[in-house]
């Protein structure tokens, strides 16, 4: 079989052995946004520990979840959703795999715009579907056009995967280009898979629109959402999907068949941590604004450079023309891990040669001596 683990994960792991056998590693590779759980979370598991609580979830997720779930994207996305719309996952990212699996057959073509976040392709392939790549240009803002879209629909696509908040770019889409997109695919019958779970994790005076909000194209949109990052609780692997009744009806058989749903522990403190919402959002988002502006400020500083402060998500995504090599990204990333312990991702993981992506959610104390690494590793 294809090499199939992605790539994020793969450095990741390196990184983590490192650090088992003692060594010191900056980790700008995995987007954790490294926070303690809020006490409410604590308290709710403890509690469930301390209960008959913990037995199989309904496949579909605990109802309270669902329920909670469905206030938060009302409230805070104008996106309406029944419980029948509705599915808890172990993560956004197997409520990504199982839309796929729900609506692809063998040869279906998905679109996808690049950069991409490093899973969507090898999730199509290994369900026997075809990736089709849309380039998006520095440029251009690395957004999506529907002039672009239009060229890469044929008689196969069946859908178009769109991330906003996007990863590694940190783009935003406003709702009329959204409109434009979502009208453009759908009009030729595709259906949309939106990957929004970095929606709360905006910047300055970004806004953030979700899919969800598009009511004419309700019957051909997946949301994908998750508490991994909006509510830094990567580990949790407490995802969502929400969409038309058939495609989640399909979905939650899948899952049945597959992982049966994410832990109950899990739920319940996912439970805690949306009813908690209005303190633990603006919290996380906070905090990772700061981590933003400190290594965006000391990056520029050490390199004379003026990358601009990325609008959303957790990443930084950095042309290697910065550091005047000849190297191509793997070669790069590769060298950075062995001789200088950094751990980046390389940017051709993400369908963009000539560049590579670091994770600035590690704690700022860790970024500081990360980022004064690298300037040494680069000389100065
Ligand atoms: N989508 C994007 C764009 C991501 O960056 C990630 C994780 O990094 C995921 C989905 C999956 O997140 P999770 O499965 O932790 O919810």
């Amino acid at each position: 079989m294809k090499e199939m683990t992605s790539a994020t994960a793969a450095i990741n792991a390196l990184a983590l052995a490192k650090r088992s056998r003692g060594e010191t590693v900056y980790n700008f590779a995995a987007g954790d946004p490294i926070l303690s759980p809020h006490p409410v979370v604590v308290e709710a598991v403890t509690a469930a520990m301390h209960s008959e609580l913990i037995l199989y979830p309904p496949v579909a997720g605990l109802e309270a979840l669902r329920k909670e779930a469905i206030l938060w994207m009302g409230e805070s996305y104008g996106a309406h959703y029944g419980i029948e719309n509705t599915l808890v996952t172990a993560g956004g990212k197997f409520a990504l795999l199982a839309a796929m699996q729900a609506i692809l057959s063998q040869e279906d073509e998905v679109i996808i715009p690049s950069p991409y976040w490093v899973s969507y392709p090898q999730m199509v392939e290994l369900l026997g579907a075809k990736p089709v790549i849309a380039r998006t240009e520095a440029k251009k803002g690395w957004k999506l056009d529907v002039e672009t879209l239009e060229k890469c629909i044929t008689e196969r696509s069946r859908v178009l995967i769109l991330n906003n908040a996007a990863n590694p770019t940190g783009i935003l889409y406003t709702r009329e280009e959204l409109e434009s997109l979502v009208e453009c695919a759908c009009k030729k019958g595709l259906i949309i898979i939106s990957d929004e779970v970095y929606s709360e994790i905006i910047y300055d005076d970004g806004i953030f629109v979700s899919c969800g909000l598009l009511e004419k194209w309700r019957e051909q949109v997946i949301v994908v959402q998750s508490c991994s990052k909006n509510f830094a609780m990567t580990g949790w692997r407490i995802g969502f999907a929400f969409g038309p009744e058939r495609w989640i009806r399909e979905m939650t058989a899948i899952q049945s068949q597959s992982t049966s749903g994410p832990s109950t522990v899990s739920q319940w403190a996912a439970i805690a941590a949306l009813k908690e919402r209005k303190a633990i959002i603006p919290t996380v988002r906070r905090e990772m604004q700061k981590r933003r502006d400190l290594f965006v400020e000391m990056f520029n500083e050490q390199f004379s450079e003026q990358l601009p402060k990325p609008s959303s998500g957790l990443y930084a995504f950095i042309p290697l023309s910065i550091f005047h090599t000849e190297k191509d990204s793997a070669q790069m990333c590769n060298d950075l891990m062995t001789t200088a312990n950094i751990a980046c991702v390389p940017g051709v993981a993400f369908g963009q040669e000539g560049y590579m992506r670091m994770a600035f959610s590690e704690k700022r104390e860790v970024l500081r001596e990360g980022l004064t690494t690298l300037r040494k590793e680069m000389g100065s």
